[in-house]
């Protein structure tokens, strides 16, 4: 029989149990300028103080009239309207529209008081110099953008809690915004640990191999919304991976990779069984890649035990530190279905119940229908993450997947 030296937990129940014992954020507040608030994470709604735009505007370029001047028109009956203003861009159109007339404008342009609709250009037929003939009819507010349509005076445009993309800040320019309060980045000290590791810029004697870890974890960190403190490397020795440990505390969070297993070399768990309280929360997860995880927090310090193997160490940032970082940041917990990409899957893929199954593929479009193919290869090869684009999670109840089935990609 195979002894399992874990006290595995399931995926969601680790989840559970780790984040509800680390603190909510955000951990503090900064403002910044918004052209350096892309990534950020907004502290507190943003309301806007007037209505977005101020002004009726004219979402094509055409002819501004009164919709029930054009009511019936037809290209082989026009409306015919005398074209009483051309209506300068930037500057108020404050000649009031009266009946059987109508406005030249600009896509942008604002409405004059009276006019409830513009006509394209290419709807009408200019007839004599002052006189357009409509062909089609416009309903009440035909390519209109109503004052007050984008966000209404006192109307929330951006809600706390939301990694402001590069469309956010453009909404809070629009309005006026020029600074915002946003979370305080988390800082994420990383530590890599393992005898038969060197830095990359040396070459490796016989039996070592350059360290990776640190810097796929620099970049999930930053990609989070995280900052990342490094912390640089230590032996598997207990006083070395405790000295790091302990100035890593200085941080938010500490993420230690290698030696989280049950081996003789494996020393994480050790160290990490020394803090507390509560300490080590999980040891193990029913996970593949990625069961030796071990998640603890130090008094309120979430700390992070990954496997060295660089996918595994891959898979469990991605389940177990990135909704960490959210919670730091005061983000809501994050859905993978709301990123999910569908596809079918190419070939079967057999997996044991009762855990959970990372699968890496590559999305292939063929015969107009999206496919995601599992990236062959040996679990440790950096090169199955980079052939991928994508992750499948196969859950704990499912005995595999068959081929052409439906899966939902989460795309990395
Ligand atoms: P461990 O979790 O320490 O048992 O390591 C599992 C595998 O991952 C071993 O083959 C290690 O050499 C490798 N490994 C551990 N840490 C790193 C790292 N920082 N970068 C690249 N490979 C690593
Ligand atoms: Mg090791």
């Amino acid at each position: 029989m195979e002894v399992d030296f874990f006290q595995l937990k399931r995926v969601s129940e680790a989840q559970r149990i780790f984040l509800e014992a680390c603190p909510q954020g955000p951990l503090g507040y900064e403002s910044v300028a918004l052209l350096d608030a892309t990534g950020r994470v907004l502290a507190e709604p943003v309301r806007s103080q007037e209505d977005l735009p101020g002004f009726d505007r004219s979402t094509v370029d055409g002819y501004a009239v009164r919709a029930a001047d054009t009511f019936g028109a037809s290209a082989a009956l026009p409306a015919y309207l005398r074209i009483a203003d051309d209506i300068p861009m930037g500057q108020a159109a404050n000649r009031p529209l009266g009946p059987g007339e109508c406005a030249r404008i600009a896509t942008g342009g604002m409405l004059p008081p009276g006019a409830d609709a513009v006509v394209m250009a290419e709807h009408t037929d200019l007839i004599a110099g002052d006189e357009v003939g409509i062909v089609r009819p416009a309903a009440p507010g035909t390519n209109v953008i109503r004052r007050g349509e984008d966000c209404p005076a006192g109307g929330v445009l951006v809600e706390a809690g939301t990694m402001l993309r590069p469309q956010e800040v453009a909404l809070l320019a629009h309005a006026g915004v020029t600074r915002v309060k946003v979370a305080r980045r988390p800082r994420v000290a990383i530590l890599s640990t393992g005898d038969e590791l060197v830095p990359p810029d040396t070459s490796p004697a016989p039996g070592q191999i350059r360290e990776s870890n640190s810097f796929a974890l620099c970049g999930l960190v930053t990609a989070s919304g995280a900052e990342p403190v490094l912390l640089g490397h230590a032996p598997d020795e207990v006083a070395a991976i405790r000295a790091k440990l302990q100035a890593g505390l200085a941080a938010d969070v500490v993420l230690i990779s290698g030696g989280s297993s049950v081996g003789v070399r494996d020393m994480t768990a050790a160290v990490l069984d020394e803090l507390g309280p509560p300490g080590v929360l999980v040891h193990g997860v029913a996970l593949k890649p990625a069961k030796p995880t071990i998640l603890a927090v130090a008094g309120t310090k979430p700390v992070v035990g990954l496997p060295g193997n660089p996918v595994s160490a891959h898979v469990s940032f991605l389940l177990f530190v990135q909704p960490t970082i959210r919670r730091l940041l005061g983000m809501a917990p994050f859905q993978p279905r709301w990123a999910a990409i569908r596809a079918r899957l190419s070939k079967n893929y057999p997996s044991a119940a009762g855990r959970v199954d990372v699968l890496r593929v590559a999305l292939v479009e063929r015969d107009g229908e999206l496919w995601a193919e599992p990236v062959q290869g040996k679990s440790g090869l950096i090169s199955t993450l980079t052939s991928a684009n994508g992750m499948v999670i196969i859950e704990e109840t499912q005995e595999g997947l068959t081929a052409g089935q439906w899966v939902d990609v989460w795309p990395i």
